[in-house]
């Protein structure tokens, strides 16, 4: 039997440890990083919390004899996947990245790119006059300086500093295509900003935009490590660990 680690936090990741569960010729332990309360807990085994850094993360796989490693961190979460990529090439261990897609502009979409969450802050005043902004309490303080009210859905409360005219909503994906067209309405809504995290689970936000014709600014995504193989799917994440069974 094999040991993996699968680096999760996400949707995938728990679909491919659930995969990995099942089958007799691995065994996978899961690790979150531990920030949310009652966290969507994957199938096999489950670690909660940081490993100390790259070094950390490295000693740990030696500790645990680990034979591969699947980030499937979310694709913003640029500090792990950097320690992955240097824990892997330290111990030695093969690192596979399993990044979902980022979303893809269609017709009638109003999107604007922004490299960064002030960025992105910056460009609101010219686009609307009251702001959905669905980044995450991570950053979070780079829309203190915004003028135009903001309504903020995301799972946990930032930290000051604050936007003057600040409304918090505590939800958690996934979010319907009807819950988000009422909720932009509810709130008079008319621009919204999102990470370009990808995925069905938060996607309805930007089809409800386009069907109300709003602007979205949409902040891309960090550069993943250099030389880490990457998939964009369980399924041919299991493909790899296959050549590695
Ligand atoms: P991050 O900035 O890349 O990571 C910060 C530190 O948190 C890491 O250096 C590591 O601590 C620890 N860490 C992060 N993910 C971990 C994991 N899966 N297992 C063990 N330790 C982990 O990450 P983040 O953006 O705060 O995201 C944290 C978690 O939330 C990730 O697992 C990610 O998949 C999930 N998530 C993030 C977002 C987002 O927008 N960033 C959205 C949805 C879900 P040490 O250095 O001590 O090892």
């Amino acid at each position: 039997m094999r040991r993996v680690l699968v680096l999760g936090g996400t949707a995938e990741a728990r679909t491919l440890a659930a995969a990995l569960a099942a089958d007799p010729a691995w065994r996978v332990t899961s690790s979150l990083a531990g920030r949310t309360a009652e966290p969507r807990l994957p199938e096999g085994e489950v670690r909660s919390g940081g490993f100390g850094g790259a070094a950390g993360l490295a000693a740990w796989l030696r500790a645990e004899r680990v034979d591969a490693i699947v980030d499937a961190t979310h694709p913003f979460a640029a500090g792990i996947s950097r320690h992955a990529a240097e824990a892997s090439g330290t111990a030695g261990v093969p690192l596979l990245a399993l990044r979902r897609p980022g979303w893809s502009a269609g017709p009638g979409d109003r999107w604007h790119s922004a490299a960064t969450l002030r960025e992105a802050a910056g460009l609101l005043a010219a686009l609307g006059t009251r702001a959905l902004v669905t980044t995450g309490r991570q950053g979070f303080a780079a829309f203190a300086e915004v003028e135009l009210p903001v309504v903020a859905r995301m799972v946990r409360p930032p930290e000051p500093p604050l936007p003057r005219g600040f409304r918090l909503l505590l939800d958690r994906g996934p979010f319907t295509l009807e819950g988000e067209r009422a909720l932009l309405r509810d709130h008079r809504i008319d621009v919204l900003v999102t990470k370009d995290s990808g995925g069905p689970a938060t996607a309805p936000k930007l089809t409800a935009a386009r069907e109300a014709g709003l602007p979205v600014v949409l902040v891309r995504r960090p550069a993943p490590p250099a030389g880490v193989p990457s998939v964009a799917s369980p399924e041919e994440a299991l493909s790899w660990l296959a050549g590695r069974a």
